[in-house]
């Protein structure tokens, strides 16, 4: 990592080292340990002060664990906005309608119960961390006003676990909300929709993080694999064919991690435009990286539950998550023409 590291020994040496351990166990079963939270809420990891620390954090964490290393993304995105109150925070915006757009598919409800409380009723889909969530933050109507809400974990919320091939471990469910006591966090005239943005820019750079993760992981995994291994009398590593590989990746991991940084104005505020950018190469350097890993293992990179295919699992997510590729390359383009026409585009 080109940057100095902002986290401590300890915390370095959990997200290297025991999380190598564990991130077979956590695919295969689809659950981070709670040792495991509690020993990184210890450390520090799930009180990170700034987006540049938990980016990194994210980053350490990807390369072995890009569902754990999503547990950090959302749980930091949601405290570095609301605060410190909850232990782990999950993040509710997708609804059974679809993800993309968010507007049109909101069909929680939050009904004022007075003295700042709201009753929700509803449901969240794809809700990562709402297995181990003490806290919910939820978009969801105040008559016709999209708003912010923050649940405390209760027995009116009902959570129930997904099995998706990627980022497994991330807690991701479908969360229930039936009648669920919580309180507003946007004022009334504020756009909830708007204000979740604030959450998603920060994903996005953690997407392009996850993303840089599985870069250096699989850049290391592909020189071991072809220094170790011999072809036609010399090795694997020595054919112009696999240094372009390393090359590319290497090149676009820099390009990438370049963008990610320019994309922070050092104050915790994010371009989001530039957040989308990173996303979006984000997902094209996972895939690359992911698809050469098990190009170089060969049969064995195909192993099920091995590291080269669940790195090939996990990156396809990228594309997906905190908003679908093509809606992204849709708002880039967008703002691309705007430049140029004006307000003739
Ligand atoms: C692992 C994981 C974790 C997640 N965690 C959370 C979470 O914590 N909280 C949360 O609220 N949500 C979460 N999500 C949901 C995520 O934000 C959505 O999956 C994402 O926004 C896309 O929405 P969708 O999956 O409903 O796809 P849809 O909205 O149904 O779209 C389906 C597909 O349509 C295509 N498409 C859409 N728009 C266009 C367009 N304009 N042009 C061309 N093609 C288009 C895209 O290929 C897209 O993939 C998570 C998803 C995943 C996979």
């Amino acid at each position: 990592m080109s940057q100095e590291s902002c986290l401590g020994p300890a915390a370095s040496r959990l997200l290297d080292e025991e999380l190598a351990a564990l991130a077979g166990d956590i695919d295969r079963e689809n659950r981070v340990p709670d040792s495991l939270i509690e020993k990184a809420a210890a450390e520090g990891l799930f009180d990170i002060g700034s987006v540049e620390c938990l980016l990194q954090a994210v980053r350490r964490a990807s390369r072995f664990s890009r569902g754990f290393a999503h547990v950090l993304l959302v749980h930091g995105s949601c405290r570095l906005a609301v605060g410190g109150e909850g232990r782990v925070y999950a993040l509710g915006i997708t609804e059974a309608g679809g993800g993309t757009d968010v507007r049109a598919n909101i069909a929680t409800r939050a009904e004022e119960l007075g003295g700042g409380s709201y009753r929700l009723e509803g449901m969240k889909y794809f809700t990562s961390n709402a297995l181990y969530a003490s806290h919910f933050v939820v978009l969801a109507l105040a008559g016709e006003e999209p708003a912010l809400f923050l649940c405390e974990k209760q027995p009116r919320i009902r959570v129930e676990p997904l099995d998706l091939s990627g980022f497994r471990g991330s807690g991701v469910g479908k969360v229930v909300f039936d009648g669920a006591v919580c309180e507003r966090l946007t004022e009334p005239g504020v756009d909830g929709v708007r204000a979740a943005l604030g959450y998603i820019n920060v994903g996005r750079l953690g997407y392009a993080s996850l993303a840089l993760g599985i870069a250096d992981r699989a850049i290391e995994v592909i020189v071991e694999a072809a220094s170790s291994k011999r072809v036609f009398g010399k090795r694997l590593l020595d054919y112009q064919g696999v240094q372009w590989r390393i090359a590319s990746i290497a090149a676009r991991r820099a390009a990438l991690e370049s963008l990610v940084v320019s994309a922070l104005d050092g104050g915790g505020r994010v371009d989001p435009e530039k957040a989308a950018m990173a996303k979006v190469l984000g997902g094209e350097l996972a895939l690359e990286a992911a698809w050469s890993a098990v190009q170089i293992l060969g049969g064995r990179g195909l192993a099920m539950w091995g590291e080269a295919e669940r790195m090939y699992r996990d990156a396809k997510v990228i594309d997906i998550g905190e908003g679908a590729k093509e809606v992204l390359m849709d708002y880039i383009a967008g703002r691309t023409v705007k430049k140029v026409l004006g307000s003739r585009g």
